[in-house]
Order: structure tokens, then sequence, then C-alpha cells
């Protein structure tokens, strides 16, 4: 995957906490990012302690996850699927693929971590952004009639393989959620109870801040400040997919790291999608997955995918977001435009008209 934990700068971050006695920070440099654990009420030695542990095994994720750098698990696995051969993996990357299988299906393959050769392609199996023309169209098109999809992967308790040789794995659009939460239940069963875990803005909580919950941004995704802050309660996870994030940028155009796998191109109708969810996989999944689906699909997708908590900004700045979300929103400044619909109803409530 391109970059496990991407984004150096925070979409979300907590705000209104000011450093006490009682908060503790440390900032880790992993999956080429930075990652920002912060504690209520820990302990400093039990912090430190916590805080190492979840380190190495980060690092560790990110040594088996990594789509096209190194030898890890991951790396070896897509060598064979090209291959037509199979592999064994560990348990815990075999269960990852179970549930991409299962988002994938939910998604319509809007979430499809079965294209890594197209993200490749748009020169986004590199640290740096790409620069230059985008990729040639006869390209993307081959890619795309070839239709790598995660049904294609065949996956008897650990051992995997694929009939389509198309098949490539970049886990970039839902490890980093699933490793958030695993992280969060990890410093739990340290004893560190109240926490955060933030990735770029990317981000799981556990317990409260206090006597009051953890308080967090959302970043706008077309300007630096907040569009909206929301309390996270203990067990959330608050993943945000944004077309700004990562891009290639070329003739004045903007082409994003989330490619549409029907077409073989870059979104471009959403500025970024988050999820709330208490599992962080799904809610990375389904950010994804809602941002190539766009303001006129977004709810057939997030019914699909089990979600209540979504909100789409698109890219004029109109938001779109469940009647769940917009109860636990308070937009920071004027209000945007926004149109709150049930998930269940067919067409999206009308956006008020421009002040
Ligand atoms: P996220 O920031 O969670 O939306 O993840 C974006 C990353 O997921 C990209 O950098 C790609 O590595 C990968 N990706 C891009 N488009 C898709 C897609 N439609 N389905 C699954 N993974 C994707
Ligand atoms: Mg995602």
């Amino acid at each position: 995957m391109p970059r496990l934990l991407s984004g150096f700068f925070a979409l979300l971050w907590i705000v209104g906490c000011s450093p006490g006695s009682s908060e503790r920070h440390q900032t880790l440099y992993v999956f080429g990012t930075l990652l920002e654990v912060t504690a209520y009420g820990a302990g400093a030695d039990d912090f430190d302690r916590a805080v190492r542990g979840l380190e190495e095994a980060l690092q560790q994720m990110h040594r088996q996850w990594h789509a096209w750098q190194g030898e890890g698990e991951l790396v070896r696995l897509n060598r064979a699927l090209a291959e037509g051969r199979i592999l064994q993996v560990d348990a815990q990357l075999a269960g990852l693929l179970r549930r991409a299988q299962v988002y994938a299906r939910q998604s319509d393959g809007l979430f499809n971590p079965a294209i890594g050769r197209l993200i490749a392609l748009w020169g986004f199996h590199a640290d740096e952004p790409p620069t230059g023309p985008p990729p040639d169209p006869a390209a993307i098109a081959a890619l795309v009639r070839q239709a790598p999809g995660m049904a294609d992967l065949e996956i008897a308790g650990r051992w995997i393989s694929s009939d389509n040789p198309a098949v490539q794995l970049d886990l970039g659009a839902f490890a980093k959620g699933y490793a958030l939460n695993l992280a969060i239940e990890r410093l739990r069963g340290q004893g560190i109870r109240n926490a955060i875990v933030n990735a770029g803005g990317d981000l799981c909580v556990s317990g409260r801040h206090g006597d009051r919950p953890w308080r967090i941004g959302v970043r706008h995704p077309q300007g630096q400040g907040v569009i909206a802050s929301l309390d996270a309660a203990d067990g959330e996870c608050v993943l945000t997919s944004g077309n700004y994030e990562r891009y290639r940028e070329f003739a004045g155009v903007r082409y994003a790291h989330i490619i549409d796998p029907r077409s073989g191109y870059p979104v471009r109708h959403v500025a970024s999608a988050t999820v709330i969810s208490p599992d962080g996989a799904l809610a990375d999944a389904a950010a994804t997955a809602l941002s190539v689906a766009g303001p006129k699909q977004w709810r057939r997708i997030a019914r699909r995918m089990g979600l209540k908590l979504v909100m789409l900004v698109d890219e004029q700045g109109r938001v779109w977001l469940t009647p769940e979300m917009r109860a636990r929103v308070h937009f920071e400044g004027t209000p945007p435009p926004f149109s709150v619909t049930p998930l269940d109803r067919d067409a999206p409530a009308p956006l008020p008209p421009p002040p």
C-alpha cells in the first residue's frame, strides 16, 4: 500500500484540550508518517511503556503489509498472485483480506483493494506524489478490462490464490483504520483507558477526556480550518478520505489518489467523506468507497455497509449528511450549505438556495 498511514498534516485534530498535567502526548514516526498518541489520566511510566510496545507492533504491520516496498508478506503475496501461485499467509493478513472481500462486495466494488496495478499506474506507489501527465488512457482501459476484484481471491484458511493474475493488493484504503483500532485496544490492554490514536487526522478513541468526551475537529477539505467539530464516544473511530490528501497535479488538473475502479480514473466529485464507527477498518474502507460513490450514490452504499454516521463534502463545499451525523456535528463559523437525508430515502433532500 502506498502509505498505510498517510498524510503528514492532521485532517482532524483534538480541539479545545489544552495540554495539562493529566494529558500525555507522544508522537511516533511509523508507516512513513506521524502518529500522535494522547492519553488522559495515565501515569508517565505506564504511558511510555505502552507507547513503546505499540510502536513495535505498528512497525511490524507496516513491514508486512506494505504493497510495494521491502519483502513483507503482502509484497510476497502480490508476486505469487501475479505468477498464479498459491501462498500461505499469517492468520491476521488472511483475516484482513476476508474482511476486505466483505467490504468490497457491500460497496459494489467501489472499495476495491485488488486494483493495486491501477494505483501504481497512476504513480501512487511512491513516497513522493507523482508528477507529469496522467497515464496513457489505453493502459488505464486495459487494466479496467482485466477487472481485478476481491471476488477473484480464493481464501482457504490461510492459503490465498487468485484466478485473475491482474489482482494486485493494496491495503492503503483500510489497513490504517484496522491498525488504529488495534492500537487503541492494545493501549486499553496496557491500562491506558482514555486515549486517542491519531494518524494524520484519522483516529480512534477510548474513554473520555476527564469529565467530558474527546472532542475533535474535522478539517475543511478546501481550506485550512475546521469545517465541523464532534464529540467522539468511547471506542469510536473517525476516518476521513479526501481527494486533497495525495494527488498528482498536471496542467491545472488535480488527479486524486482515490481511484474509481469502474473507470480507472481518480474521483472528482467529492472533496472528503467522513465515517464514524466503532470498527476502524470498516469506517476506513467505507470512507474510501463513499468518496468514489459521490453525492448521488453514497446513501445506497452507506446503507449496504450498515453505516449511520456519514458526512460528505462535495467539490463545491456543500455538505451531505445523515440525520445521525447531523446530530453529532457542530459546524464551525457560518454553516456551509448542507443537506440532511436519511439513508432509506431515494432522493436527497434539496440543498437550501445559495445565500
Ligand atoms: P483512503 O485515504 O483511506 O481513502 O485510501 C486511499 C488509498 O487507497 C490510495 O492511496 C490507494 O492506495 C488506495 N485506493 C485508491 N482507490 C481505491 C479504491 N477505490 N479502493 C480501494 N483502495 C483504493
Ligand atoms: Mg479509507
